[in-house]
């Protein structure tokens, strides 16, 4: 594949910077640069932030129900184009094929939601709430909005944001990640193709710079983060400061509790995906399996087995069953806090270090590890390690299982299995995670409803996308009307009572 260039998309036209500069696209199973990605300034901000607002009158005056036919027309475009998001989401990113095509289809659902916009928008209204007058309430789009997304999910985290967004009559701007970056453009061409005006979709590429310009432009209302920890309390806090409504979705260390009457053969089916599926880089991948009681011994013998077992080689081989990590600043991050781990005392059962894919030497792959009496202080508990390393921690019964989970600083998700419908429940009432599975390892919700973790897994408000999307991306407006031949009392100056 030749060497390509993955410029900004700025009032419906492709450009460069206006002072080009450049970072190197990888193909992470190859571990060579397959392309460049431009890296914009506030000056590709300022231009994308204008067309934005240009753009924004017209948009937010078009009717819910015409806003939601151009979706329905991008929504057909996306689903002739499956195939083309997954070859490049593997290319850029490293996931296996048939993962990058879930990724598009989780995407799709969004989409499919925020169609149903019409619906979603309906306001409410109080008739006579004093003698000839009546209240209502309506949402309205808050203008220019911006989306900043992570590596792991190119396609489907920009989706959770500008599809309920411009569904709303917001306009957009997306600085996806500079690692993976090429979607975003497919996603621009398809939606012009669809029939969205110019100015009201908007992508500018880059890093810091461009996110710092964006936090600080004051004609954007509001900002949808989704990345590590750090950057989000960052950027929340950066973005408050400049009076803008801001959801910044962080990192996550997620815990899958084995209780000793679970489904033996389920739990490790469900913790193989979750914890080793896209190399352990979903924010909603399992990296701590809670092992409660009896069920340490059967669990970590059966886990060795499978862990040694996987399938791991380039996405676009068709049994691959995982792929590499996204850098080889990754790879060595992941392989030093394995090191840790086994310095602290951690128990290291399958040892992922220095895995080589033949005919891939230089591809940015780790075997999947597996840790056994790892304990709360160490570095490999307490840290997101974002790759395909499973922890597991005994205990001795649930309360001592939820006071551990509780005590994590993440919250993003949890799950528990259990045949026992009495202790689910209450796990289910006493945690403090977001997100909650019950003999489903990873409970992301359905488009319909909304996604958000607990604590330093999310800062603001809002969770993403769902009803809780529409909310972010819009404001309420109160209306109290009435009309000259209604009963009039004369200048009222007193504060107005019920009579
Ligand atoms: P990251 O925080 O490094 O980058 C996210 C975005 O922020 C990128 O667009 C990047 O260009 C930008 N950025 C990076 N450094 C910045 C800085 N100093 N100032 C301003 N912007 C900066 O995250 P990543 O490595 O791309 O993604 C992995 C992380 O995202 C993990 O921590 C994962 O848990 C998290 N994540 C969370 C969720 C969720 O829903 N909670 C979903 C996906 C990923």
């Amino acid at each position: 594949m030749s060497h390509y260039q993955v410029l900004h998309f700025i009032n419906g036209e492709l450009c460069n910077s206006a002072a080009p500069r450049f970072a190197d696209i990888y193909n992470p199973a190859l571990g060579s640069v397959q392309g460049q990605v431009a890296l914009g300034t506030s000056r590709e901000v300022d231009a994308a932030v204008a067309a934005a607002a240009k753009a924004f009158p017209s948009w937010a005056n078009t009717p819910a129900l015409s806003r939601a036919r151009v979706l329905l027309n991008y929504l057909q475009l996306l689903q002739q184009h499956v195939d083309d998001f997954a070859q490049m989401l593997t290319r850029e990113h490293g996931k296996t094929l048939a993962d990058a095509k879930g990724e598009v289809a989780r995407g799709i659902e969004v989409v499919e939601f925020a169609i149903g916009i019409p619906q979603l928008l309906k306001g409410e209204f109080s008739e006579q709430i004093a003698r000839g007058i009546d209240a209502c309430s309506m949402r309205q789009p808050l203008g220019v909005v911006a989306g900043i997304t992570p590596f792991n999910f190119p396609v489907m985290v920009p989706m959770w944001m500008f599809p309920i967004a411009l569904a709303c009559g917001n306009t957009f701007v997306l600085k996806p990640s500079e690692r993976d970056p090429s979607a975003s453009l497919l996603h621009a061409k398809l939606l012009k193709e669809a029939g969205l005006p110019d100015g009201v979709f908007n992508v500018v590429q880059g890093d810091k710079d461009v996110v710092e310009a964006l936090l600080d432009h004051p004609e954007v209302q509001a900002i949808s983060f989704v990345g590590s920890t750090p950057i989000a309390q960052a950027i929340y806090a950066r973005g408050c400061a400049n009076g803008k409504r801001v959801q910044a979705l962080g990192g996550a260390k997620n815990h899958m509790v084995v209780m000793p009457d679970a489904d033996l053969d389920m739990a490790v089916d469900a913790l193989m995906g979750a914890a080793y599926g896209s190399a352990g880089e979903r924010c909603m991948a399992i990296s701590v399996a809670v092992a409660v009681g009896s069920a340490g011994d059967a669990l970590v013998e059966a886990m060795a087995k499978r862990v040694t077992a996987l399938k791991i080689n380039d996405g676009l081989v068709p049994d691959a069953e995982m792929g590499p990590v996204i850098t080889h600043a990754a790879k060595q991050r992941i392989e030093i806090l394995i090191a840790e781990g086994v310095s602290e005392g951690a128990e290291l059962v399958v040892d992922g270090r220095n895995y080589v894919v033949p005919g891939r030497e230089e591809g940015f792959f780790t075997g999947g590890t597996l840790f056994d009496h790892v304990t709360p202080d160490m570095s490999i508990y307490k840290q997101e390690i974002f790759g395909p390393v499973l922890c597991v921690v005994r205990v001795p019964d649930m309360a001592s299982a939820a006071a551990l989970i509780n005590a994590h600083e993440y919250g993003n998700g949890v799950a528990v299995f259990t045949r026992d419908g009495g202790t689910a429940r209450e796990f289910v009432r006493q945690i403090q995670v977001g997100m909650v599975g019950v003999n489903v390892p990873l409970p992301v919700p359905m488009a319909f409803h909304s996604f958000g973790g607990w604590k330093r897994s999310l800062f603001g408000d809002h969770h993403i996308y769902g009803p809780e999307g529409v909310r972010f991306y819009t404001r309420v407006k109160a209306v109290m009307q009435r009309w000259p031949d209604s009963i009039s009392k004369g200048a009222e100056f007193s504060f107005p009572q019920m009579k």
